[in-house]
C-alpha cells in the first residue's frame, strides 16, 4: 500500500508532540474528545438545515475502551464521520496553523508551554501512541476508510468496512520508558479522572466501561467483578445553570473541586453575558493572600473555556493586575480552540470580555463595601494593596475604577472610611482632604501636625503603608478635592489671631530663627514661629510636593 507524506508543517508538528518532553501529556484525551463532540455538533448543526436528518439526542454519544492487554484506548463517535478525502485533507494536512503561530519559537521551553496551553488537535494522540488508526464513515457515504500512521514517516488510507456513521481512533499506547510513564492511559480511574478535569461538560454523553465490585449471586460473603457502562461527565456545566437554581455551597464546591484555592471565597459573580460578546464566567474572591501573592512567583489569570472545553489554565489577559486575586473561570463560544497565545492577546472578542470583567469584578467589590462592610474589610485588608498599587501604576490610568474602593483609617470614625464618606462628611469651609503620614494609627494619633487640623474639627485620613501617599499623589484629587498632607506648609486653614501673632513673632525673632537654621545646616529649609502647635514645642512640615515620609521611601528604594 502506497505510503503518503505528511505535508511539511504537520511532521514539524508530530515531531514536536512524538518528543515531546511536555509533563501534560493527558490533554491528548481532551483533544479527541472534543474533536469527537465537534463532529456531532456538525450532524447536529446539518439537521437543522436537513429535513431527511432527524437529530434524536439520545443515538449521539462518545465511547471510551480499553484494552489492557493490547495496550489500546479507543475513542468512538457517532458524529459527522470523515470520507477517505476528508482523512487525507483533515489528517494530513494542518489546516488551521494557529496552533504554529508559535513555531517560530525561540525559546523551547515556552514553545512546549504553548502545546500545554492550547488545543494542538489531532496530532496530540502521538505524545502518547505509537501507532494511530482512525477508522470513519462519512454520513451519507457507502463505505468506511481506515487512516494509519506511526509517526513522521507518512501514513496509508484504504477502505475499511464500518457500519455506523462516526468515526474510531484507536490509539496503541507507548510503553513505559525509564523516564516515563504510560501505563496510566490504560487506566480507568485515571482515564475518568482526566475527563472530569477537562471535559466534564462536553454537551453529549462520554461513556466508559467501569469495573464494579458487587456482592456474587446467592451470597453475602463472595465479591464479582462486572463491567458496568456509565456517563463520566456531568454535561452540564455550572456556569451554563441559570443563578436561581445553584446555592451559595454550589459555588464554593466548585471552586474547591477547581482547587481556585483552599480557603472559602468571600464572595461571588456568576456572569451571563449575552450583548456585544457572548460568554460566561463564575468569577471568585478569595478570602485569604495566596501564600506567594506579593511574589513574582504567583501568576494571575483566569480559566479559558472556548464552548465548553478548557483551552488555557490561566489566561492573564482576562484580568488587569489590580484585579489579579481573582480566581474563576470563563467559557465563550467566540473562541476558538487552536488559538495561540499570542493571537488570543490580540484578539477583540477576548478583549471585550476583559472589560466586561473587570466591571463586574468593581461592581461586586462595590457592593460588598455598600452592603457588607465587615466583609469588605477583610477583603480589603488582603487586597487593599494590590488596588493602590493599581492607582499608583500607569499613571493613575485606573483612577475611575479604583478610587471609590479605596479605604482609609479616619481620625474620626476610627475605622476604615471610603473617600466618598469622607467628602460627604466635609464642613463647608474645608478646602482639603487631609492625611498623616506614619508608621501606625497610633504614632499618627501622636503627631504634632495633625492638631491644628483636628482643632479645626476635621478629620484626618490615617496613610500607615508606602504606598499609601504614592497612590493619593497619582489620584490628585477625589471629587475636585485635593489631598493635602498636615505636614503641608500650606493647610489652606484661614490665618487667624494667633497666625497674625506667629507673623509678629516671626519679625521679633528672625536673629534666632537665623541661628537655629545655621545650626541645622542642610537639614532644613527655614525656622519659623508657628501656631498649629498646641502641645507640642516643635514640628517639622514640608513646603514642597514630596513629604517626609514618601522621602523616606525613595530613599529607602534600591537604585
Ligand atoms: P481542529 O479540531 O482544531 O480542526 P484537529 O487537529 O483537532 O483540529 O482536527 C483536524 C480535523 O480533523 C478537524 O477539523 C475535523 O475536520 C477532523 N476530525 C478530527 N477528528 C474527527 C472526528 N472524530 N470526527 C470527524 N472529523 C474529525
Ligand atoms: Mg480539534
Amino acid at each position: 500500500m502506497e505510503k503518503k507524506q505528511f505535508q511539511a508543517e504537520s511532521t514539524r508538528l508530530l515531531e514536536m508532540m512524538i518528543h515531546s518532553i511536555y509533563t501534560q501529556k493527558e490533554i491528548f484525551l481532551r483533544e479527541l474528545i472534543s474533536n469527537a463532540s465537534d463532529a456531532i455538533d456538525k450532524i447536529y448543526y446539518r439537521s437543522l438545515t436537513d429535513d431527511q436528518l432527524v437529530f434524536d439526542k439520545d443515538n449521539y454519544f462518545i465511547k471510551i475502551s480499553v484494552d489492557k492487554a493490547a495496550r489500546e484506548l479507543t475513542i468512538t463517535d457517532t458524529g459527522i464521520g470523515m470520507t477517505a478525502e476528508e482523512l487525507e485533507n483533515n489528517l494530513g494536512v494542518i489546516a488551521k496553523s494557529g496552533s504554529l503561530a508559535f513555531k517560530k519559537e525561540n525559546d523551547a521551553k515556552d514553545g512546549y508551554n504553548i502545546i500545554g496551553q492550547f488545543g494542538v488537535g489531532f496530532y496530540s494522540a502521538f505524545m502518547v501512541a505509537d501507532v494511530v488508526t482512525v477508522t470513519s464513515k462519512a454520513l451519507g457515504a457507502d463505505t468506511g476508510y481506515k487512516w494509519q500512521s506511526s509517526g513522521t514517516d507518512g501514513y496509508t488510507i484504504e477502505p475499511y468496512a464500518k457500519d455506523e456513521v462516526g468515526t474510531t481512533i484507536t490509539l496503541k499506547i507507548k510503553e513505559n520508558t525509564e523516564e516515563e510513564r504510560y501505563d496510566e492511559f490504560l487506566e480507568e480511574y485515571r482515564l475518568k479522572a482526566i475527563i472530569k478535569k477537562y471535559s466534564d461538560f462536553i454537551r453529549y454523553p462520554i461513556k466508559m466501561d467501569v469495573t464494579k465490585h458487587q456482592p456474587k449471586e446467592g451470597s453475602d460473603s463472595e465479591f464479582e467483578e462486572v463491567q458496568e457502562e456509565q456517563t463520566v461527565n456531568s454535561m452540564v456545566p455550572i456556569w451554563r445553570k441559570n443563578k436561581n437554581e445553584l446555592t451559595d455551597e454550589d459555588y464554593e464546591q466548585f471552586y474547591v473541586s477547581k482547587h481556585y484555592g483552599f480557603d472559602k471565597p468571600l464572595a461571588h459573580v456568576h456572569v451571563s453575558a449575552d450583548g456585544a460578546v457572548v460568554y460566561q464566567a463564575i468569577l471568585y474572591i478569595p478570602e485569604s493572600i495566596p501564600f506567594d501573592y506579593y511574589s513574582k512567583e504567583y501568576e494571575k489569570g483566569l480559566e479559558l473555556y472556548a464552548n465548553g472545553v478548557l483551552i488555557m489554565n490561566k489566561c492573564a489577559d482576562l484580568l488587569p493586575d489590580y484585579f489579579s486575586f481573582v480566581k474563576g473561570m470563563v467559557d465563550s463560544e467566540s473562541l476558538s480552540l487552536n488559538i495561540s497565545r499570542e493571537m488570543l492577546q490580540h484578539d477583540r472578542q477576548l478583549k471585550l470580555i476583559a472589560k466586561n470583567i473587570s466591571s463586574k469584578i468593581k461592581g461586586q467589590l462595590q457592593s460588598m463595601q455598600k452592603n457588607e462592610r465587615e466583609k469588605y474589610e477583610k477583603f480589603y485588608e488582603a487586597f487593599g494593596r494590590q488596588l493602590k498599587y493599581g492607582v499608583y501604576s500607569d499613571f493613575g490610568t485606573h483612577k475611575d475604577t479604583l478610587q471609590d474602593l479605596l479605604m482609609f483609617y479616619s481620625s474620626k470614625e476610627k475605622k476604615l472610611v471610603t473617600l466618598a464618606e469622607y467628602v460627604e462628611r466635609m464642613p463647608e469651609d474645608q478646602k482639603y482632604i487631609y492625611y498623616a503620614t506614619g508608621e501606625s494609627n497610633e504614632r499618627i494619633e501622636k503627631l504634632p501636625q495633625t492638631e491644628l487640623v483636628s482643632d479645626k474639627g476635621y478629620e484626618i485620613l490615617y496613610f500607615t503603608e508606602d504606598i499609601d501617599e504614592f497612590a493619593i499623589k497619582m489620584l490628585r484629587t477625589y471629587k475636585d478635592k485635593e489631598f493635602r498632607s498636615v505636614s503641608s506648609a500650606d493647610l489652606g486653614i484661614e490665618p487667624d489671631e494667633q497666625d497674625k501673632a506667629a507673623d509678629a513673632e516671626n519679625e521679633d525673632n528672625q536673629e534666632l530663627f537665623a541661628y537655629m537654621k545655621s545650626l541645622l545646616e542642610g537639614k532644613v529649609a527655614s525656622v519659623k514661629a508657628s501656631k498649629r502647635l498646641k502641645s507640642h514645642p516643635v514640628c517639622l512640615s514640608t513646603e514642597g510636593d514630596v513629604t517626609i515620609e514618601m522621602e523616606k521611601v525613595l530613599n529607602a528604594m534600591p537604585n
